[in-house]
């Protein structure tokens, strides 16, 4: 039964059974969250261990590869998502935010393991994901389900049937990036300075995609709400207020708009 050599083994819900057929495959995820412990506790309050995860320093196995995991959402009446061989991944971070270069190295080093281990051809069944715009689902996503059912190979999530979720959102480097060969050195990556070394703003941020975690989506899944025109944030406002100039900036002050805030359901991704 497979446990990676390399892994750091940390079991929480279980598996949530057989495989109900094949070919093996490899989904990409990201956590909607900014630690690896964040993740953890998300996974067991919803249940949706995924096989691994993934930050800079670790890779976390939580279920035998032999055996299926739990954070993919599944119809009922559909194809089989967990139980279709599907080997999930969750790499730390957010889909619309930049994948630093050590953690997509342990994602590289875990991938290259799955694929020699299962068998998983090194190619795109559904499309590379689809990164982010403007920080946002960029919609349009490649959701085959005969591909799904049929060909091994990487999936984003945001490629799988029935499944809402845009993550993981990587950019092109980012793929060419995690599918280096070990012979190939970095710099043959075209875009390579776009995967920054380390992303200090992560900690601040939060998930442009509530409740990731649960793979059930009840709190994405609302029934129809009238869609108001895509609710915009206000940016941050910046204020000079020294003599010097030197730029402070703060929270925007809170608007009229606050008052719908309680009672409107998170926006659908
Ligand atoms: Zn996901």
């Amino acid at each position: 039964m497979p446990r990676c050599p390399f892994a750091t083994w940390k079991p929480i819900s279980g598996s949530s059974g057989t495989y109900t057929g094949g070919p093996f495959k490899i989904v990409h995820h990201t956590t909607e969250g900014s630690t690896a412990q964040g993740a953890f506790d998300a996974f067991k309050k919803h249940r949706s261990d995924p096989h691994f995860t993934v930050d800079a320093t670790t890779i976390y196995q939580h279920i035998d590869t032999g055996s299926a995991s739990r954070a993919l959402k599944n119809l009922p009446n559909g194809v089989q998502t967990n139980r279709d061989s599907a080997v999930q991944i969750e790499v730390v971070g957010f889909a619309h935010r930049p994948k630093t270069r050590a953690t997509l190295e342990n994602v590289r080093r875990l991938c290259r393991w799955i694929e020699a281990t299962h068998s998983v051809p090194k190619v795109w069944p559904n499309g590379l994901p689809k990164p982010a715009v403007n920080g946002q689902d960029p919609g349009g996503h490649n959701r085959n389900a005969t591909n799904w059912d049929t060909k091994g190979g990487h999936y984003g999530h945001s490629n799988v049937p029935e499944n809402t979720h845009w993550d993981p959102a990587y950019t092109k480097p980012e793929v060419d990036f995690l599918m280096l060969e070990g012979t190939e050195g970095p710099e043959t990556v075209e875009g390579l300075e776009t995967i920054p070394f380390d992303d200090p703003g992560m900690a601040r941020d939060h998930s442009h995609m509530p409740d990731h975690a649960d793979p059930q989506g009840t709190s994405t899944e609302m029934p129809a709400v009238r869609r108001k025109p895509a609710a915009k944030k206000k940016p941050p406002v910046k204020i000079d207020e020294s003599p010097t100039g030197s730029v402070k900036t703060t929270e925007a002050p809170a608007g009229k708009k606050r008052s719908t805030k309680d009672t409107t359901p998170h926006k659908i991704d």
